[in-house]
């Protein structure tokens, strides 16, 4: 089902002078004195838009830090009457949205965890039936794009029609060099079936670690995704909440300037179709890559039992068999006899490798 939704373009509410929204901040607000430090840091980022603070935060475990609430809110306006940034917090609960409100907050978002739970949602919309402010909604933990799209749909039927999407990544089970996997056909189908949504990608959560968020925020750009949200905090060691990931506002402006904004190709359909592709080989590589280490550790098992039992490690009938048999396996799935040869012999060798160093071992 298409939706039917009803939103602004970005520019018509927010001026970013053609260039994405970037939008940044720490994680939590700590207190004045971090937030205030950090924002009048920020301030001097020439490509800022939005300052985000969390004051509310949604912890895994109770007795974590969990935000320093309301009081949180009369900072963000000191950051806001200082810097003339527009600011943003997390709201997750129809209380948080009236707070914020009553303290002139900007630009309201809704957490992955939130829009997890259309329940909570739907209580957030209500409250902001009749209200004209901004809403950016994160995507959900887990990689549904219905649930994300229908979080977009409850906030919108409520009359908010400054719409953002955030792109944060999801949880995702297999080994990921990501602390929340990008599964970049998610957002490009939204973007797809709702091509009026701005979409902010979220290289911080993405990532988890700043090594990386170069590189994701390029890509979202090179997406044509609408803007960034990353988070900077003036002592990121010293962090309260996502220490590992946050970067300082003199970190953010070297990144800031390095991205390359490409001229728009608007052909979304041809970047869904080659994601897709690519995300398929992304997920038979890793197959590939488990499948090898299994074959490995067997070679291994071989190794042990045959040094137990004294056996000798290469058995040239047995590797001549195995070359044959696999050599016409491959032909008839297409594959190149000289790639074959190669590929096999590469297998052979470091299997043989292996046995050596388990003979070698006392
Ligand atoms: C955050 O932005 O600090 C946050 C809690 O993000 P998410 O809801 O994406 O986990
Ligand atoms: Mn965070």
């Amino acid at each position: 089902m298409s939706p039917k939704l009803k939103i602004l373009p970005l520019n018509d509410w927010i001026d970013t002078g053609g260039k994405p929204l970037v939008i940044a901040g720490p994680c939590s607000a700590e207190s004045e004195e971090q937030l205030l430090k950090t924002a009048r840091q920020l301030a001097s980022v020439k490509q800022l838009n939005v300052f985000r603070a969390g004051i509310w935060k949604p912890r895994t475990r109770p007795g974590d830090f969990d935000g320093v609430g309301e009081v949180g809110l009369s900072w963000l306006k000191q950051v806001k009457n200082e810097t003339g940034l527009l600011t943003t917090v997390e709201v997750a609960d129809s209380s948080h949205v009236e707070l914020a409100l009553k303290h002139d907050v900007d630009i309201l978002w809704i957490g992955a965890r939130t829009v997890g739970n259309p329940f909570s949602v739907q209580a957030i919309a209500e409250v902001l039936t009749g209200v004209d402010i901004p809403v950016m909604v994160k995507n959900p933990l887990n990689p549904d794009i219905n649930l994300w799209l229908g979080a977009i749909e409850r906030i919108n039927a409520a009359g908010i029609n400054k719409l953002i999407a955030i792109h944060r990544g999801f949880h995702y089970f297999e080994k990921s060099p990501f602390r929340n996997a990008p599964m970049w056909e998610i957002p490009i189908e939204l973007k797809r079936i709702a091509p009026m949504l701005p979409i902010v990608v979220d290289p911080s959560h993405i990532c988890g670690r700043p090594d990386l968020i170069e590189s994701i925020a390029q890509k979202a750009l090179d997406l044509e995704m609408d803007g960034l949200m990353i988070e900077s905090h003036h002592d990121p060691e010293n962090a309260f909440t996502d220490a590992a990931q946050q970067i300082t506002p003199d970190e953010l402006q070297y990144l800031l300037n390095k991205l390359v904004i490409r001229v728009k190709s608007g052909d979304i359909n041809f970047q869904h179709k080659l994601e897709e592709l690519r995300t398929e080989i992304d997920k038979l590589d890793g197959e590939l890559l488990q499948i090898l280490a299994k074959r490995m550790e067997i070679v291994d098992e071989i190794g042990d039992y045959k040094k137990e039992n004294d056996i000798t490690i290469l058995q040239m009938k047995r590797w001549a068999g195995i070359i044959n048999d696999r050599m016409s396996i491959g032909t008839h799935l297409g594959l190149e006899e000289g790639f074959l040869k190669k590929l096999l012999n590469l297998i052979h060798k470091e299997s043989i490798q292996r046995q050596e160093n388990i003979f070698q071992k006392k």
